[in-house]
């Protein structure tokens, strides 16, 4: 079997792929042009992120049966055409999280220390010992929003330094961070205790720009704030005023808005300002255990071993493909919207199949209602990750089967629940799928574009003042369905679809009017 290095990784993960018995050829200063002669030679193909294994790639690639992706991101792989073609695509989560939290805690050092400054004055032949006064860790509050792989690695190690470490996760359990240490506490609790603040979630539309004006008003005087996540989390203008005004006492930064950052920037102008060009998983080690978890998966699925890592669809049946693929569309559009309704907090899933469906092998329909439930809070989760995340988080998956169903040849019924439970039952009527019932509310609508779902009380004049308040935000109300439960008065729930995303005011306003219980928005 024959394997094409497209990317420098670490020579041990050569050798372990030659140990075993793999011929590996590196070529990894090789151009498109020359890739795309020469690949279909190769059984398997290793890049990071600098070969683009595109359509055209694959379309040559006449023997490849897997990819490997020495790293997290698979955006340079065009994956679903690779799924199309049957090849698996492999990366390596989670291997660069000790290394980018290694890098969170030398800029919180090397921020509250002034050493990046204090270099430079040295180097520059000045002596300024009272210049370069520090702030002591210990007793300090250490702020962590975001307690997944990195911000877990940041607070185990920041104990040792006698810090009280804060964390902000609403979908992680008290019991994990108690396990590092961490007291859960609410966002504002964070923002209005810590000394130091550092950055760890996903950048996701709830993310983006979390912490700015309001957010650093809160802050203690004197904050720090270290982000090494994604850039955008945090306002840069916000921060920049924030740091000018004395509020924000320094800010270390591996990642910006834009990489790299406009050389005018006005944060890379301050002196109370670390930064470092994104480099947060460039170590040896980081390199060596994506190099590694990536050959690890190519031997084994060349031993016939199941891979670790999929990024993609694992095989079905081709005779069932047809059949289960838009169930594993619906399934996924359920997950998002019992995401949306229970605020990502859930730790019980139960899925039942009945009918034509039930004979069939499901595990793609429940992944996918898993990547759905899991995918709005966590980054990357897909088809094949989301039974382990979902494990990982300890949520518990029931699945059960019924041969028989009642008017519709196959249907789903699927329970989410966390103390409060959301039923959400669906069909597929050959490619289109359609959501029969939230709760006990008949909607029977296909699930695609900007919806607001709402609970209402059952009186005049509630759905007018709904219509009147988006059409004052401009938004058209696409369509409409109340899914009224029993007769006249009562809570019924009411299903919009809109031509535009609502913002957080519209829908904050929305749950002021008189008459609305809730309004959550989600994009199927
Ligand atoms: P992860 O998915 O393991 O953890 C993210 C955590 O954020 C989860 O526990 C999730 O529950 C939480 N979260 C999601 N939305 C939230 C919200 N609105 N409020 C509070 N918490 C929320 O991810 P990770 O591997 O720990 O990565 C964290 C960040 O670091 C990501 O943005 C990732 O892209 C970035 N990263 C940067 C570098 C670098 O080179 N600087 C390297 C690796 C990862």
């Amino acid at each position: 079997m024959k394997v094409l290095v497209a990317d420098p990784i670490a020579e041990e993960a050569v050798e372990f792929m030659r140990r075993n018995g793999l011929e590996v050829d590196i070529r990894t200063e090789i151009s498109h042009e020359e890739l795309l002669e020469i690949v279909k030679n190769y059984d398997a193909l290793i890049v990071r992120s600098r070969t683009k294994v595109t359509r055209d790639v694959i379309e040559r690639a006449e023997k490849l049966r897997i990819i490997g992706r020495a790293g997290v991101g698979v955006d340079n792989i065009d994956v679903s055409f690779a799924t199309e073609k049957g090849i698996i695509v492999v990366n390596a989560p989670g291997g660069n999280s000790v290394s980018a939290a290694e890098h969170t805690i030398g800029l919180i050092i090397s921020l509250v220390r002034k050493i990046p400054k204090a270099d430079k004055s040295v180097k520059e032949g000045r002596w300024e010992r009272k210049k370069f006064v520090g702030m002591e860790l210990r007793g300090k509050t250490l702020g962590i929003i975001g307690l997944g792989r990195i911000g877990y690695e940041v607070a185990k190690r920041m104990r040792c330094f006698e810090m009280k470490i804060l964390a902000y996760d609403p979908y992680v359990s008290e019991d994990r961070a108690k396990s590092v240490g961490a007291k859960l506490v609410s966002f504002e609790e964070l923002l209005r205790n810590s000394d130091i603040i550092t950055i760890h979630v996903p950048k996701t539309k709830e993310t983006e720009n979390m912490i700015s004006y309001r957010e650093f008003e809160i802050m203690k005087d004197g904050v720090y704030i270290i982000n090494a996540a994604r850039g955008g989390i945090i306002d840069e203008k916000a921060l920049y005023d924030a740091i000018v005004k004395g509020k924000v006492a320094g800010a270390a930064l591996d990642v910006y808005e834009r990489e790299p950052p406009d050389k005018d920037n006005p944060l890379l102008k301050l002196e109370n300002v670390v930064t470092t060009p994104h480099i947060g998983a460039s170590t040896k080690e980081a390199q060596m255990i994506v190099g590694m978890t990536v050959a690890e998966d190519i031997v084994n699925f060349f031993k016939g071993l199941p891979v670790k890592n999929a990024v993609n669809l694992p095989s079905i049946p081709p005779e069932d493909y047809h059949y289960l693929m838009p169930f594993v569309e619906l399934a996924e559009r359920i997950g998002k919207i019992a995401c949306s309704r229970l605020n990502g907090m859930f730790n019980r899933v139960k899925i039942t199949f009945k009918g034509e469906i039930a004979k069939r092998n499901t595990e793609m329909v429940t992944r996918s209602l898993l990547m759905g439930l899991l995918n709005p809070i966590l980054s990357g989760v897909n088809i094949v990750s989301a039974p382990l995340v979902a494990k990982e988080r300890g949520i518990v998956v029931e699945q059960s089967k019924i041969e028989e169903s009642g008017i519709y040849p196959s249907l789903i019924e699927v329970v989410v629940s966390n103390g409060k439970d959301i039923y959400i039952e669906g069909t597929c009527l050959g490619e289109e799928c359609r959501i029969l019932k939230i709760d006990k509310y008949k909607v029977d609508f296909v699930p695609r574009g900007h919806y607001v779902i709402s609970l209402h009380e059952d009186k005049p004049g509630v759905i007018g003042r709904v219509g009147t308040l988006l059409g004052s935000y401009n938004i058209n109300i696409a369509g409409m369905i109340v899914g009224r439960h029993g007769g006249r008065g009562g809570i019924q729930l009411m299903l919009l679809l809109l031509d535009d995303p609502p913002s957080e005011e519209v829908l904050k306003k929305m749950i002021e009017l008189d008459g609305i219980i809730d309004a959550t928005y989600v994009y199927l």
